[in-house]
C-alpha cells in the first residue's frame, strides 16, 4: 500500500509517494502555476500524481490515504482552504473532497506548519520529545504544536498562528492588517520588503544579490558571515525579535524543543541560533530554559515531501 502527500504551496507545489511511515519512493517538485480554475488545477493535480505513482510503481487501488499541506487557514471540517493569500480563488475550493473522488483515497489536510511540525517531530530534529514547537518564518511566520506527544490544532484549527503575536505596539504593518505582529518582523516576506527599502545600492548586500531590488534574507546571510556591519545589524535585528516570540511561546507552552526551520536554519549557528539561545536565557525564567533544546530543522530538501506524507500517515491513522 502507499501514501501520496501533496504540499501546495504559493510558489511550489511538492508532489510524493511513501510506502509507509517514513518512507519516500518517489518526489516530483514544480512552480505552483494556477490557471484561475480551482477544478482544472486540482484535475491536473490528480493528473501528475497518477503518473508519479505509476512510475513509483504503486499499482491502481493501492493508494490508501492522501495527505495535504496547504497554507492555513484551513476548515478542517471541510477539508476546504479559507482565502488563501497566496493562492487567490481556491477559497472554499472543496480539496480533500476532489482529490478523494478523483484518485479514490481518502485525502486529508492539514496548514503547511503544522503537516512540517508532524515532519520534524517524526522524522528530523524533533524526534523524542513530547512537547516541540516548530516555528517556520519562509513567507509568513507559522508555528505546528506537540504538545504532550500530539499536534495540537485547537478548537478551530487555527493553533499556532504565533506569527501575529503582538511583539510591538503600533510597530510595523503586518500582511494581516494589524501592527506590530511577530511576522511583520521576522517573517521571510516583510524583512526582504525592509531589506530592499534599505540596503544600499552599492552595499555588500544589494552586490551579492546583484541589485537593491533583489535583496533577500539569503543575501543578508552571505554578508553577515563576510562581516558586513549593515548585514550584521539585520541580523541582529531578527535575532532580537525572534528571541521576544519564542519567550513568549515558553512561557505559555514550556516545550522541551523549539524547532527553526528557513532563516534560522539558513543562517547556523553562530549568526542566529547561538544569539537567539542567548537572549532567550536572559529573558525567560531559569526553569523554562534550563533542558530547552532551540535547534535548526533537520529535514532539508526532504521537509517539503515529508510534510505532506506525514498528514497521510498521522491522519489516516487517526480517522
Ligand atoms: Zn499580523
Amino acid at each position: 500500500m502507499a501514501e501520496l502527500g501533496i504540499d501546495l504551496g504559493g510558489t511550489k507545489l511538492v508532489l510524493a509517494v511513501g510506502n509507509g511511515q517514513g518512507h519516500v519512493l518517489a518526489q516530483r517538485r514544480r512552480p505552483t502555476e494556477l490557471s484561475g480554475n480551482p477544478r482544472a488545477d486540482v484535475e491536473q493535480i490528480a493528473e501528475e500524481a497518477r503518473s508519479l505513482l505509476s512510475e513509483a510503481g504503486v499499482e491502481a487501488g493501492a493508494l490508501r490515504a492522501i495527505g495535504i499541506a496547504a497554507p492555513g487557514p484551513l476548515d478542517p471540517v471541510r477539508g476546504a482552504l479559507c482565502q488563501p493569500p497566496n493562492l487567490p480563488g481556491w477559497d472554499d475550493v472543496p480539496l480533500c473532497d476532489w482529490l478523494a473522488e478523483l484518485l479514490g483515497a481518502p485525502a486529508y489536510l492539514e496548514n503547511d506548519a503544522n503537516a512540517a511540525a508532524l515532519a520534524e517531530w517524526r522524522y528530523g530534529a524533533g524526534r523524542g520529545c513530547r512537547d516541540m514547537v516548530y516555528l517556520t518564518m519562509s513567507t509568513g511566520v507559522g508555528a505546528g504544536l506537540v504538545l504532550d506527544g500530539r499536534l495540537h490544532r485547537g478548537s478551530t484549527g487555527t493553533a499556532g498562528e504565533v506569527g501575529h503575536l503582538p511583539i510591538e505596539w503600533n510597530g510595523d504593518p503586518c500582511s494581516c492588517g494589524r501592527r506590530g505582529c511577530l511576522e511583520a518582523y521576522v517573517g521571510g516576506a516583510a524583512w526582504t520588503r525592509r531589506l530592499r527599502r534599505l540596503a544600499s545600492p552599492d552595499g555588500r548586500v544589494a552586490r551579492l544579490a546583484g541589485g537593491g531590488e533583489k535583496v533577500t534574507p539569503v543575501h543578508v546571510i552571505e554578508a553577515a558571515r563576510e562581516g558586513d556591519a549593515f548585514a550584521s545589524a539585520e541580523l541582529e535585528r531578527f535575532n532580537d525579535y525572534l528571541a521576544r516570540g519564542i519567550v513568549a511561546l515558553l512561557f505559555v507552552l514550556a516545550p522541551e524543543r523549539i524547532v527553526l526551520g528557513t532563516i534560522p536554519t539558513a543562517a547556523g549557528d553562530a549568526l542566529c541560533l547561538d544569539p537567539v539561545r542567548r537572549q532567550v536565557r536572559e529573558r525567560a525564567w531559569p526553569i523554562l530554559t534550563r533542558d530547552l533544546e532551540i535547534v535548526a530543522a533537520g529535514l532539508g530538501e526532504r521537509g517539503p515531501a515529508l510534510a505532506a506524507l506525514s498528514v497521510a500517515w498521522e491522519l489516516h491513522a487517526e480517522a
